[in-house]
């Protein structure tokens, strides 16, 4: 018993490794396309509806960030991945690899704790439970929740990095909610929000996040995401972070300027509906 499971496991850190070298060579080959430098691109694991044991495998890659929508999933998940490291786990035998990054402190060979991102649609009664173990929250969109995450995070005595989300599927400037339902502000509403999470205590504004319109060309709605992005730069210089990007996607994202893929399918596979 033990060993089939250690070989279903051992199968599984292979696969992981290769989808993860060929979301690599994706991201590259794209930033070579657009004549950007590979390393301006992190790559953002989404591991929603996976389990603990798939992060940690990615995280002795090498894999940094991390990413959740979901808190009533994620915040077990990120429990578990955290006492598991804090035990010295570093995942199935053959799962340590160069690049696995050694984190301050840590024991030898075992990683740090990853980096971990929301970028779910957010409740405000669930800010107090993110805010405990986001590094990031990706998907602020609102008044209401940058004054709850804020809350949230100086209880917790904790900093979170703040992208405001922006709705794509309407043009730069247009007021009418879009059909999609995926979340995010619309474009004339991001100076406001960002002078809020400005002038939030225990919020960094980063940069903005948007997920691709359905049933459109990713890439015109992604040229207005860095239009919006280029105009909160002039407000807030140091907000550079541009999340875009998902598994059928990053090309068209990195070509219009991302700076954070979120992948989830092309790294841990197709994923079952969640019930
Ligand atoms: C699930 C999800 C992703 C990853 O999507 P894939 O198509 O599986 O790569 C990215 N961003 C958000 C907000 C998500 O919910």
């Amino acid at each position: 018993m033990t060993k089939i499971t250690g070989e279903v496991a051992a199968r599984r850190v292979e696969e992981l490794a290769a989808n993860r070298a060929r979301g690599r060579a994706r991201g590259a080959a794209a930033a070579a396309g657009a004549g950007r430098d590979p390393a301006e691109l992190t790559l953002v694991a989404v591991s929603k509806t996976y389990p603990a044991a798939d992060v940690l495998a990615l995280r002795a890659l090498g894999v940094t960030d991390f990413a959740e929508n979901r808190e009533q999933e994620a915040t077990p998940k990120v429990a578990e991945v955290a006492a598991r490291l804090a035990a010295g786990e570093i995942g199935p035998a053959g799962t340590a690899g160069p690049g696995g990054a050694v984190g301050p402190g840590a024991a030898a060979g075992v990683p740090g704790p990853p980096v971990w991102h929301f970028v779910g649609q957010l409740q405000r009664n669930k800010a107090r439970a993110v805010a405990r173990w986001a590094d990031w929250v990706q998907s602020v969109d609102r008044p209401e929740l940058v004054a709850a995450l804020d809350r949230a995070a100086s209880a917790h005595g904790r900093e979170l990095s703040v992208c405001l989300q922006v709705r794509l599927d309407s043009p730069v400037g247009a007021l009418a909610p879009g059909p999609s339902g995926r979340g995010g502000a619309a474009p004339a509403d991001i100076p406001r929000l960002a002078e809020l999470v400005a002038q939030a205590r225990a919020l960094r504004l980063v940069g903005v996040m948007a997920v691709a319109p359905l049933g459109q060309p990713p890439q015109p709605a992604f040229a207005r995401l860095r239009a919006v992005a280029e105009r909160l730069w002039k407000e807030h210089p140091q907000a550079r972070a541009i999340s875009a990007g998902m598994s059928g996607d990053l090309e068209a994202a990195v070509a219009e300027g991302a700076t954070h893929l979120r992948i989830g399918t092309a790294l841990f596979g197709e994923r079952r509906p969640v019930p």
